[in-house]
């Protein structure tokens, strides 16, 4: 049966019950992991084990007195340049074999722009900053995000798969259909090649592993809040499918006088409530980051009822004061923090 056939006959809700998988920690140099929040700034928060090498490269500005904003970049940049790993190009493809890739930065003055179905470019982070500098508008997709990258100087690399995404693509087409496991890092066994480097994610031998992301706000010497996200979105997803990552509002929002937030997991179930829009918001209403984290999981978690429980979804945030905090719908999500003083993991708190 052609892949064009097989996708057709697989079942779209099916294909909606992807579950984030939080990277592998055993691949790092024992981090440091607790629940602790911090206050302060400079800081960074960025989600998932993969965070804290992103995080390293967000304090090479930030420790430099940088902004925000190019730290932000910086950071998700180093995830989006690692090897086999679940952001970029060598990032689970489409259904049709195909990787594509979204990415949005937003920055403390309401700038912000994003790139969405963009192939064949190493870092879309980049390509969104220069639609948010560049161009009157906020996001271009598709070809057009694409003709623009290349204009701008970004290589168009070869349309090649990784030899973990090859894998992982053959194995899923045996049955082109989703087997959602949450947090499979708690499979045993399940953890990133020594060889993948510190940013692998874990993914299950049988190419069950199929998402990912990472979203990353900070706060500069300054005070000044930026955040970025960027993402291959859901492995073997519907060609042409967009997550929460490239939408503002959704998978990042950032209002300088209140707060910044990124959202990982389902995308679907972050976009129908505007999750990090919602999230600020309930920040200016008075809640601390993880109590306003919290508010827009339970509104997921009401939405989705029974199925809450077949999906993972979650946010991070940093209030105005350098308050960071974040929330999750099911157990397993970390985030990873830096300031001048710390440097770890913190579990995050979840509703199952
Ligand atoms: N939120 C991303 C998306 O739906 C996926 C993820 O966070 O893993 O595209």
């Amino acid at each position: 049966m052609s892949n064009r056939r097989k996708f057709l006959h697989s079942s779209l809700l099916g294909s909606l019950g992807l579950l984030l998988t939080k990277k592998a920690g055993a691949a790092m140099s024992s981090p440091v992991f607790d629940n602790e929040t911090v206050t302060g700034h400079p800081v960074v928060i960025s989600t998932w084990d993969t965070g804290l090498e992103a995080n390293k490269g967000a304090w090479e500005v930030l420790g430099k007195n940088g902004s925000a904003l190019d730290a932000v970049e910086a950071g998700v940049r180093v995830t989006e340049s690692s090897i086999n790993c679940c952001v970029g190009l060598g990032a689970n493809p489409d259904r049709d074999g195909f990787v594509t890739l979204d990415a949005s930065i937003m920055d403390h003055q309401f700038n912000c722009g994003s790139v969405a179905f963009l192939e064949r470019i190493k870092h879309p982070i980049s390509v969104a900053r220069r639609v948010m500098e560049k161009t009157p508008h906020v996001m271009l997709v598709g070809s057009g995000a694409q003709e623009f990258a290349v204009a701008e100087g970004f290589p168009l690399e070869p349309q090649v798969l990784s030899d973990d995404a090859k894998k992982s693509y053959a194995e899923w087409l045996k049955k082109s259909e989703y087997k959602p496991v949450i947090n499979i890092e708690n499979t045993p066994g399940h953890t990133a090649p020594a060889e993948h480097g510190p940013s692998a994610p874990s993914r299950l031998p049988n190419g069950d592993w199929n998402h990912d992301t990472i979203g990353m706000v900070a706060m500069d010497a300054m005070g000044n809040l930026s955040g970025s996200c960027t993402t291959s979105g859901m492995g073997f997803k519907m060609r042409g499918r967009l997550g929460d990552s490239p939408i503002i509002g959704a998978g990042l929002y950032v209002d300088n006088e209140v707060g910044a937030v990124t959202a990982t997991g389902q995308g679907e179930d972050v976009i129908r409530i505007c999750g990090s829009h919602s999230v600020v918001e309930y920040m200016r209403q008075g809640m601390s980051p993880e109590q306003a984290c919290r508010m827009a999981v339970e509104k997921i978690n009401r939405i989705k009822g029974a199925k809450a429980k077949e999906i993972q979804v979650a946010f991070i945030a940093i209030n105005k004061k350098g308050e960071t905090g974040a929330f999750a719908l099911q157990k397993g999500f970390s985030y990873a923090i830096k300031t001048n003083t710390v440097e770890k993991m913190v579990e995050v708190k979840s509703l199952i």
